[in-house]
């Protein structure tokens, strides 16, 4: 049974830009999908979507049993992590990560155990006193996915997690993301523009194409076509 249903979804901007139309996807429970296509193809506009910070307005979008179209992002027990990582500056990485936790009132000791198993998992726990700004970009992107994970989610969304680092690097916590979500088996919608972390990364790949959908396979189907 399919975890995220996407289901004739569409988006029309206020301005009439339609972004996405008539999107039909389904990923199943533990599947990592990648989104990926060209700048302006509507890959951020329908990650959003399903994150519930982009109203849609067309089709029916389903996470786990429910059909969440007007539930508020909040309340739809997905994380995302951005590009530009949003941490939150002032906190420190230990708060940044629990920051979830502690809006769902979770008891104090059991935010202390998860935010430090996660810290423990991306290799973080000698830098759980400090603030964002003293951390390298890879540790800061470590810290945004560790505080999507530690809710443990039913859906992990990644909007181009790795576009700000550097090539090394990249290519380092491309690895790292793979570990990451094989281990702890979670749904995965990842959007990139890169074919060589779509290739690399995804169990299936759905290539958008102006805001539709062009095809949905496995990697090597698509991109060892003679
Ligand atoms: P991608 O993530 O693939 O680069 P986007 O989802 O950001 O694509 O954008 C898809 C299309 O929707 C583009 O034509 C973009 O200009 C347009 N778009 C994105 N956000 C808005 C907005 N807030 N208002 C109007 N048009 C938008
Ligand atoms: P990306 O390439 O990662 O999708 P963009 O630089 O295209 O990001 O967009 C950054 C922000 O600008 C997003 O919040 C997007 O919704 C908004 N945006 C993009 N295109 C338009 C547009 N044509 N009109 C209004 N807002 C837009």
């Amino acid at each position: 049974m399919a975890q995220v249903r996407l289901s004739g979804i569409g988006k029309t901007y206020p301005d009439g830009t339609s972004a996405v139309a008539g999107l039909d996807l389904d990923i199943a429970e533990g599947e990592f999908l990648v989104l990926v296509g060209p700048s302006g193809c509507g890959k951020t506009t329908a990650l959003r979507m399903v994150a519930g910070l982009e109203e849609i307005t067309s089709g029916t979008l389903t996470i786990g049993e429910r059909v969440v179209n007007r539930t508020p992002a909040r309340d739809r027990d997905v994380a995302m992590v951005f590009q530009s990582y949003a941490l939150y500056p002032h906190l420190s990485v230990r708060d940044n990560i629990a920051f979830g936790l502690q809006l769902r009132k979770l008891p104090k000791r059991e935010i202390k155990q998860r935010v430090e198993a996660v810290a423990e998992t991306l290799g973080l726990t000698e830098h759980l006193d400090r603030r964002p700004r003293n951390l390298s970009g890879g540790q800061r992107q470590r810290v945004a996915m560790g505080r999507a994970i530690v809710r443990q989610p039913q859906a992990f969304l990644m909007d181009e997690p790795l576009s700000n680092l550097d090539a090394k690097l990249r290519v380092q916590m491309r690895a790292e993301i793979s570990r990451l979500q094989r281990d702890l088996g979670v749904t995965t919608v990842y959007v990139t523009h890169d074919q060589v972390e779509a290739m690399t990364l995804g169990d299936r790949v759905a290539v958008l194409k102006k805001g539709v959908l062009q095809q949905v396979a496995p990697p090597q189907e698509l991109y060892n076509r003679p």
